[in-house]
């Protein structure tokens, strides 16, 4: 007998919605038929500049997008050990350099609006793409079949349900209303801590976003650096990161302001707002001259409340996964979150399409996913916390507090250093094919009789 089609239905066209559709399209060798559901009229990414290290670009090649996107990258990743950021004191009436990351393949930065076009230049017609239908529920029935709802009242079928519908995830409030609803009663504890994962909550910090006409600073500032490579600009409660975009027609400008204390509250309100220049000028006064110059050229920003799901303890439910920002919205101090949208996708988009898997048991699929992915994700999410906390001096590592050293002077800005480096080597070790090869272990061994993924990690859910 023929086996049933899968009917992946994906909910939301980001980054993260569409690496999975280009996962599955490229690995897919049976029937499954993919849906992609995005609540705009169109692909379409807001914000502008994305960094993109080795481990994304290794995903990048594999769909074989790497030569298109590398024409529009700056500085596309090659091998051998590459400089990438430059560090440097900015908040003090003079800056100065005190570090240039060299690591092994550099930092690619692109605009988002390039990676978009190249990724949907490469969709195929056999995906099913739906604009205008923003998800406002789902449920799923006895029989393992999912029905979702969108805004305009229409409904559409699936056997898989992947959330990659960002920060503010409709899929993810669902799935947790639901665990919650069936703690309840079981364990009241266990209802109230998943409670917490139904909305992000705020990480303390705002993000200024603009760009920068190069053409306009280096006629101000011709020997300014930003137009020509990145640099992460080190401050008291905040710090700035500049990098060219668009063949270096553009830089890149984000200042991130941070309150430490204000971390996990909730926001009320929303999340993107255009906001004056003055106000951002307001949060760098007595920064250097070159950011002063920076600052002369912005004609309008915006400002991005950068909240985040900490520690969420479930990527998926049933026969629904959450994928990208859904599952793990990040700060972006480590400028890894796309990166970890598109490490998702590449490893549930190959276990969905694998030839064992299917309608019956693609549950088991999801629970690998889960176990996958969780703990890389939530070391990045981790790992940026702690980068952005050491880049606007909240945080002083072990090595510096116990070796009695001033964090400001240069030994303690040394140190400072080497541990940061740490931090970000993660973006350049391995690949996520490491990830893949796990899984798809986890998978032969449930398929030839190991004991099944569900009944041993995961009871809570089932
Ligand atoms: C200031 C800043 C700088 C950053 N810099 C970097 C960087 O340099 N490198 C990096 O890797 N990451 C960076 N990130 C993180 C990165 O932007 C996100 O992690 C990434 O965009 C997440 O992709 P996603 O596809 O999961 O979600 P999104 O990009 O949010 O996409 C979600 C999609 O779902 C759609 N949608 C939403 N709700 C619904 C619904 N109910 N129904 C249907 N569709 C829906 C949306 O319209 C959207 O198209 C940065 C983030 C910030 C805030």
């Amino acid at each position: 007998m023929a086996a049933k089609t899968l009917r992946v239905a994906i909910c939301g066209g980001g980054i993260g919605g569409l690496t999975l559709a280009l996962v599955l399209q490229k690995f897919s060798k049976k029937d499954v038929q993919i849906d992609l559901y995005e609540a705009k009229d169109k692909f379409a990414e807001i914000g502008a500049g994305l960094t993109v290290w080795r481990r994304t670009w290794y995903i990048i090649q594999v769909l074989g997008l790497d030569k298109s996107l590398g024409e529009m990258a700056i500085h596309p990743p090659v091998e051998e050990p590459t400089p990438s950021f430059t560090f440097r004191r900015a908040d003090l009436p003079e800056g100065y350099d005190f570090h240039q990351i060299v690591s092994p393949y550099g930092t690619a930065t692109v605009h988002r609006a390039d990676m978009l076009k190249v990724m949907t230049d490469s969709l195929s017609n056999d995906i099913g793409t739906h604009f205008e239908k923003r998800l406002v529920s789902y449920v799923q029935e006895g029989s393992g079949i999912l029905t979702m709802t969108f805004a305009d009242g229409t409904t559409a079928e699936a056997d898989v349900l992947v959330g990659a519908d960002g920060l503010k995830s409709v899929t993810r409030e669902v799935l947790y209303e639901n665990l919650v609803n069936d703690a309840k009663g079981r364990d009241e504890s266990e209802a109230q801590h998943l409670q917490k994962f139904i909305q992000p909550t705020w990480t303390g910090m705002y993000a200024y976003r603009t760009l920068v006409d190069s053409e306009k600073l280096l006629k101000i500032a011709p020997d300014h650096q930003s137009p020509k490579r990145p640099i992460l600009h080190f401050g008291k409660c905040g710090h700035v990161v500049a990098y060219p975009i668009s063949k270096g027609r553009f830089v890149n400008f984000v200042s991130l302001v941070s309150n430490p204390e204000k971390e996990g509250s909730r926001w009320e309100g929303p999340l993107v707002k255009e906001v004056s220049v003055d106000e951002l000028k307001r949060h760098l006064e007595g920064w250097e001259p070159r950011i002063q110059q920076l600052l002369s050229c912005v004609e309008s920003c915006s400002r991005w409340t950068v909240c985040q799901n900490r520690d969420i303890p479930y990527f998926a439910s049933r026969n629904v996964a959450l994928l990208g920002d859904a599952a793990h919205a990040m700060t972006p101090n480590l400028g890894a979150g796309a990166g970890q949208a598109m490490e998702d996708a590449y490893v549930l988009g190959r276990l969905l399409v694998h030839d064992s898997v299917n309608v019956e048991n693609v549950r088991n699929a999801l629970d690998i996913y889960d176990i996958v992915r969780k703990p890389v994700a939530s070391k990045v999410a981790d790992l940026s916390r702690m980068c952005g906390n050491c880049y606007d001096f909240h945080y002083v590592p072990d090595s510096i507090s116990k070796a009695g050293i001033e964090v400001e002077s240069a030994e303690g800005m040394k140190l400072l250093c080497d541990f940061i480096y740490s931090a970000w080597s993660f973006n350049w070790t391995g690949t996520p094919e490491d990830e893949w090869v796990q899984a798809e272990k986890m998978l032969n061994s449930s398929a030839h009789g190991g004991v099944t993924v569900q009944t041993q990690e995961t009871p809570a859910r089932l």
